[in-house]
C-alpha cells in the first residue's frame, strides 16, 4: 500500500534530518508511512524484547540463526527498493548504486534507518582508504544505540543477529558476491558500540569460532591476517 508523497520520494528531495520531514501520519486510518510511502509501525523496546525472547523459547538456540536469515532477507528487499529510489532520486534515472561511490551509497542507505531508531553506524569499508582490511577482505561495521541490544541490556552475548543478517544482505548485494558477517562484540555485553565484522562466509565461520574461544575484536581481526 502507497500514499502520494508531496515533494518526497523520487522527486528529488534528499534531505530529511527530523522525524516530521521523514514520517506521514493518516491519523484517521491509524497509519505510519515512511518517506517513500513504505508502511512502518512503531513499537516498544519491550515488543523487540519479547519478540526475540518469545522465539529463542519456540525454536532455541537456531533463534539467533532465524534472526540472521531475516536480516539478510530484509537486506535482498530493501536494496532493490533502494536501488530503484537511487536511480532517481541521484543516478538520473540511469545509474544503478553499482555506479556511484560505495561509501555514499550505504551512507544513504543507512541514514533513515537512524532516522527510524534503529541507532548510528560507522562503516570502515576495506577498501585503498584502510590497506589492513583490504589484504584481508573485510570491512567493520561499529553501531551506537542497536535497538536489539538496549532492549536486551544484560544479555551477556551478541543479541544483534538480525542487524549482522542485514549488513550480510546488504554487503552481499552490493558486492555480488556472497558476504557473512558477524557481531564481534555487543552492548548487551557491556560493550560501548556494537562491532560486525563483514567478510567471506569462511573468514565469518573463523571468526566466530574464536569469538567463542573468547577472543576479543581485536584479537579476531590479527588472527584473521
Ligand atoms: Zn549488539
Amino acid at each position: 500500500m502507497t500514499i502520494e508523497v508531496e515533494d518526497g520520494g523520487f522527486r528529488g528531495y534528499h534531505n530529511y534530518y527530523v522525524p516530521e520531514e521523514f514520517f506521514k501520519t493518516d491519523p484517521e486510518n491509524g497509519a505510519i508511512y515512511l518517506q517513500d510511502g513504505e508502511r512502518a509501525a512503531k513499537v516498544s523496546e519491550s515488543f523487540i524484547n519479547g519478540l526475540h525472547l518469545g522465539i529463542e523459547e519456540e525454536i532455541g538456540d537456531t533463534a539467533s540463526l532465524l534472526m540472521y536469515e531475516t536480516g539478510q532477507q530484509w537486506a535482498m528487499q530493501d536494496m532493490k527498493r533502494f536501488n530503484e529510489k537511487m536511480r532517481h532520486e541521484y543516478g538520473g534515472g540511469k545509474q544503478d548504486i553499482w555506479q556511484m561511490n560505495k561509501k555514499f551509497v550505504l551512507e544513504s542507505w543507512w541514514w533513515p534507518l537512524t532516522i527510524q531508531g534503529f541507532g548510528g553506524w560507522r562503516v570502515t569499508l576495506g577498501d585503498k582508504h584502510n590497506e589492513a582490511l583490504q589484504s584481508k577482505g573485510l570491512s567493520i561495521v561499529e553501531l551506537r544505540n542497536s535497538a536489539v541490544a538496549q532492549s536486551m541490556a544484560l544479555a551477556g552475548k551478541p543479541v544483534c543477529h538480525m542487524y549482522a543478517g542485514l549488513f550480510a544482505g546488504v554487503f552481499s548485494f552490493y558486492d555480488r558476491e556472497e558476504r557473512g558477517c558477524i557481531e564481534l562484540q555487543c552492548y548487551a555485553m557491556g560493550n560501548d558500540v556494537c562491532k560486525f565484522l563483514v567478510g567471506s562466509q569462511k573468514q565469518m565461520n573463523a571468526a566466530e569460532f574464536w569469538t567463542k574461544e573468547g577472543a576479543t575484536a581485536t584479537e579476531v581481526l590479527e588472527k584473521l591476517g
